[in-house]
């Protein structure tokens, strides 16, 4: 077998706290248990709330945390040119359109019982996708600003359905095969009005390009899994296994306080913890 893959991907727009710590060291964990490499990636695509001290400050606790990974982490915002070209390749193929509407324009388009996604979010109502030719261009070349979404029911067309396979525990060997349900998300967008891609794209092009075979992240996430499949399909990349894990628990396994989740690390440490702590705290002594 191959050797594993493994890979932290904090997005720092804000301090590491107790959550990341959790997935940070379980995928630490999983990576000397299966003889795998184990990489930090830093998901910096938003250019203005990922500030490069947040950055500083998030590989430092999680050194701090005792953690090691290999150099060079890769940046996303280095990466821009490499989800322009996926975009643009996609877009070739009909699968994604301009989309105009602000915040307001769907909010107003939406009727009674307006479905929302597994976030909870109100899922996009296709005002764009449904756009004449003609008022498209006019659109476009009027300069307005535009993000451009996945046409899902085109890209479900194309693809077929999917599944992927989810490691039910940490020996990462018991599979279970999850149909996958992009349709609750209906028409995402993969690149946004301010930056060159989205998180679903640029996660999923980076996990291809980093050769990461098991993406193990908290369970807030797993029914993004069903749009990163879609999108690796499409691409031709190959389908990494997944293992959600459940959300931090302290050592007895209860629920943490939120107050405790969300204070940040390096608040931990200035009250005095050490990193040996922490790590016993989440289950990793
Ligand atoms: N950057 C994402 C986050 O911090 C995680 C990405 C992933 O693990 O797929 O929520």
């Amino acid at each position: 077998m191959m050797q594993p893959v493994f890979r932290f991907a904090p997005s720092p727009n804000g301090f590491l706290h107790l959550g990341h710590a959790y997935s940070a060291l379980l995928n630490a964990a999983l990576a000397a248990r299966h003889g795998g490499r184990f990489l930090v990636r830093i998901e910096d695509i938003d250019t203005r709330r990922c500030r490069p001290e947040l950055v500083e400050a998030c590989l430092e606790d999680l050194a701090w945390l005792g953690l090691e990974w290999e150099e060079p982490v890769l940046r996303q915002s280095s990466r821009f040119d490499a989800y322009r070209a996926v975009a643009s390749d996609l877009e070739s193929r009909g699968l994604l359109y301009p989309c105009f509407c602000t915040r307001g324009d769907i909010l107003r388009a939406m009727g009674a019982n307006h479905p929302v996604d597994p976030d909870g979010a109100p899922v996009y109502p296709g005002t764009c996708r449904q756009l004449g030719r003609a008022e498209r261009r006019h659109r476009l070349d009027s300069g307005a600003a535009f993000a451009l979404r996945f046409d899902m029911g085109a890209a479900m067309a194309a693809t077929g359905p999917l599944t992927w396979r989810e490691a039910a525990g940490e020996g990462l060997e018991d599979l279970r095969l999850i149909e996958a349900k992009p349709e609750n998300w209906g028409d995402v967008v993969l690149v946004r009005k301010d930056c060159p891609t989205s998180y679903h794209l640029a996660v999923v092009v980076d996990d291809a390009f980093q050769g990461v075979t098991h993406v193990v992240r908290g369970t807030d996430l797993y029914a993004a899994s069903a749009i990163h499949r879609v999108i690796q399909q499409l691409l031709g990349l190959p389908e990494p296994r997944y293992h959600h894990h459940a959300l931090v628990t302290d050592e007895g396994g209860r629920k943490l306080a939120k107050s405790a989740l969300s204070k940040p690390l390096r608040a931990w440490r200035a009250e005095g913890a050490d990193a040996a702590e922490i790590r016993a705290r989440l289950g990793f002594g």
